[in-house]
């Protein structure tokens, strides 16, 4: 047991934010032709306005000195936070190719859901794995998540608004 299987907790998930995973999808392509990676966090569903319990996969987070290339994506595990708890991860096969590679089945064990997104990154180029690599269905919900998008909403005129305030 390493730091990283304490990081991981088992929770019911409902899924993954519609937003989330265009967001990551983006990324994904952004990041092309290396390799993306990141950490799946999620959001209680009732704290969401859902009357659902269980969890939703809301952010995606990256970890500081991830080191990347086409071939793979290296975490430094010294510097992930230790109030991280992920729900599993994501990460990009810019050779499209949508399969848990061995040195992923390796890591899955450690969450117990894994996005592995293909090249070209259109919205149906993923897939959902379990901690043993077993394709497992990850619901798409369409949810608001206020805070990302208060973020993203922000425009020229709020900022100019902003300033004059
Ligand atoms: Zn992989």
């Amino acid at each position: 047991m390493g730091l990283l299987d304490a990081l991981f907790r088992s929770s019911d998930i409902l899924g993954i934010a519609e937003e989330t995973l265009e967001f990551a999808l983006e990324s994904s392509e952004a990041a092309h032709p290396d390799e993306y990676m990141g950490f799946l966090r999620g959001t209680e569903a009732t704290e969401l306005g859902l009357d659902r319990e269980g969890l939703v996969i809301t952010d995606v987070l990256i970890i500081p000195g991830t080191e990347s290339n086409s071939v793979s994506a290296t975490v430094q595990t010294s510097s992930i936070p230790n109030d991280v708890k992920a729900l599993g991860s994501v990460h990009s096969h810019p050779n499209g190719v949508i399969r848990p590679s061995q040195a992923d089945l390796e890591t899955f064990g450690r969450g117990s859901v894994h996005v592995i997104i293909g090249a070209p990154y259109r919205r149906n180029d993923w897939k959902a794995f379990d901690s043993q690599g077993r394709r497992t269905n990850l619901e798409v919900i369409d949810v608001d998540l206020p805070d990302s998008e208060s973020f993203f909403d922000f425009t020229q005129a709020d900022i100019d608004e902003e300033l004059r305030g």
